[in-house]
């Protein structure tokens, strides 16, 4: 199902004018508790059930390790303010150096991982993330930030972005919201990451705003309507959607760099999650694979696509 053109089920509230933020940081303590339960809902009855139950789980264990993180080095604020002036995000994943705090994340996520329930094929991607040496890690490290996962170990580099997601919440909820600025089209202005799909909210004050969500910390930050998150295009934008679903996450696609992103419409779900979400509609990528366009967003927990 096709819709072209400017989206018209969202007026904003008589008396409430959308003066949106331009970023939101992460919450990890909510985010991931949120996120968990997101999953485990969307596991019922869904033909992904056991892989949505497994990523409902690591969530909850990404959660968890929320008590007890040990404090991550923030940027100092002199390099906060020489990355603003230069239109680079303060905590660069392409400049990412591992630290203490992350390899004590690291060994806790994965000795938590041992008591989850989960396929063979999972537990033997986890026997083989904890045999690996330090080479081996560095190596998984650097494909989950340069979106270079290779196909073939997709189930390891799970459990490494997992990791790293809660190292780059943690850092990103430490900023200045009012600190960050405009980086570019698809680019998170805290961490330099592509998102990993975008959503039209309904907090108040902001009602009907569209903000991009980031696929590794978390972050939101506000992007215009009918606008490509890839290229910036404002032509040629069209929405496609599952026939006979509800509504509310569709894909955004564009002529001119014939990407798509989805968009999930939150403001009217509150329960949407932007990452669960996306791997709970796996078909709609298909969908718009077959279309002709090239998915634009990541997410190191979609499966098999
Ligand atoms: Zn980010
Ligand atoms: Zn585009």
């Amino acid at each position: 199902m096709t819709q072209v053109g400017t989206p018209k089920h969202d007026q904003i509230p008589i008396g409430e004018v959308a003066k949106p933020p331009f970023a939101r940081l992460p919450d990890p303590l909510a985010m991931f508790a949120r996120r968990a339960d997101r999953l485990k809902s969307l596991a019922e009855r869904h033909e992904l059930r056991s892989y949505l139950a497994f990523l409902a789980e690591l969530c909850g264990i990404q959660h968890r390790l929320q008590d007890g993180l040990a404090d991550a080095d923030p940027p100092a604020a002199d390099a906060i303010a020489r990355a603003r002036e230069f239109g680079m995000p303060p905590l660069d994943r392409a400049r990412f150096t591992r630290d203490a705090a992350l390899d004590a994340a690291w060994q806790r996520l994965l000795a938590m991982a041992d008591e989850m329930a989960m396929p063979d094929s999972a537990r033997l991607a986890l026997a083989r993330v904890k045999a690996s040496g330090a080479v081996a890690e560095a190596a998984m490290i650097g494909a989950v930030l340069s979106n270079a996962i290779p196909v073939e170990a997709l189930a390891e580099h799970v459990f490494v972005a997992a990791v790293l997601q809660v190292h780059f919440a943690h850092l990103a909820s430490q900023l200045d919201a009012k600190t960050l600025v405009p980086i570019g089209d698809g680019v998170c202005p805290a961490c330099g990451s592509p998102p990993v799909s975008s959503m039209v909210v309904g907090w108040r004050g902001a009602h009907a705003s569209r903000f991009c969500a980031c696929s590794l910390c978390g972050t939101l930050w506000n992007y215009p309507r009918v606008k490509c998150t890839l290229c910036g295009a404002t032509q040629g934008i069209a929405y496609q959607e599952i026939a006979g679903g509800p509504g509310t996450i569709k894909a955004e696609t564009c002529e001119s760099c014939r990407g798509y992103v989805k968009i999930l419409h939150q403001q009217n779900d509150p329960l949407l999650d932007p990452l669960a979400d996306d791997v709970a509609t796996l078909a709609l990528d298909l969908l718009v694979r077959d279309l002709g366009y090239r998915r634009g967003a990541v997410n190191p927990f979609l499966l098999g696509y």
